[in-house]
């Protein structure tokens, strides 16, 4: 991450007077109020799960095999040395975090299996930061990265075990802003999008397009810009943002979410 977006998503407003939330934020606030509060307002301390460490070293290794691919240059980048490597540092940022060595194993398959010739990206890790939902009428800017671009469309990829239901995926918050980012950044809409299931190496087109859509998206970013104005006047006035201000969504999601312990109270 830059130092400029660091900065402006760290502050109330941008140099324009708009605030920057990034596409991760807002799906992480559409997911569960609560979860949004630990990790953005009260900066709880963060443990990454197997799952998530396995997803952040497929990714870099990945990433950084694409890079060399595109250099031209002699390729003498190895993902399988990139995905152990990144698998290390993770785990040794995480302290608490119980090695698994089927979820280590099952990453290294992943990018094993990866069909690194198969289509070559013209951009990996694609950064934007643009004016939401255009630059006319803007209520915010929206920061994000693509994992991968092409000149049809872009790719994000999965690890995780399951796959998502497509009427579900059609109202992904992340997946809805990629589409609109493409078509911001390019020009055009893009004729794919798709989640990528590095588990089972399938492409899952996700539905993402159309008004009803980006109206649904203008409206989640609406009521976490509210929310927030509301966090700061209880900031101001009280010098304190009331936990209860972030309501529970308790759910499947629950299983995989880092804060189950000091949200529900206990592990299982
Ligand atoms: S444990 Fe469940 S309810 Fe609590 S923050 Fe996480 S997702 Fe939300």
């Amino acid at each position: 991450m830059t130092n400029l977006v660091h900065q402006l998503q760290h502050q109330p407003q941008s140099r324009d007077g708009l605030r920057v939330l990034s596409a991760s934020r807002m799906k992480t606030f559409t997911s569960c109020h609560r979860k949004y509060w630990y990790n953005y307002v009260e900066q709880h301390p963060y443990i990454k799960n197997m799952g998530q460490i396995r997803g952040t070293s497929v990714h870099k290794s990945v990433e950084e095999k694409f890079r060399d691919i595109k250099s031209g240059n002699v390729q003498n980048v190895d993902p399988l040395l990139v995905y152990d490597d990144t698998f290390g540092k993770e785990m040794s940022n995480s302290p608490g975090t119980v090695f698994v060595r089927s979820e280590y194993d099952l990453g290294m398959k992943m990018v094993r299996l990866y069909d690194f010739q198969g289509r070559i990206p013209a951009q990996v890790e694609q950064e934007f930061i643009l004016p939401f939902p255009d630059s006319e009428n803007p209520i915010c800017m929206i920061h994000g990265f693509m994992d991968q671009v092409y000149s049809w469309g872009l790719v994000d990829m999965k690890t995780t075990y399951a796959k998502p239901k497509l009427g579900v995926l059609g109202y992904d918050l992340q997946f809805i802003l990629y589409n609109w980012a493409y078509t911001q950044l390019y020009g055009e809409k893009p004729q794919a999008v798709i989640w990528q299931h590095l588990r089972t190496g399938e492409d899952i087109i996700a539905d993402v397009q159309g008004e009803e859509k980006l109206r649904y998206t203008i409206r989640a970013v609406q009521e976490l810009l509210e929310t927030l104005k509301i966090t700061e006047w209880h900031k101001e006035a009280v010098g304190e943002i009331p936990i209860e201000l972030f309501e529970r969504n308790p759910g499947t999601a629950c299983m995989m979410c880092s804060y189950r312990v000091p949200c529900l109270g206990r592990e299982d």
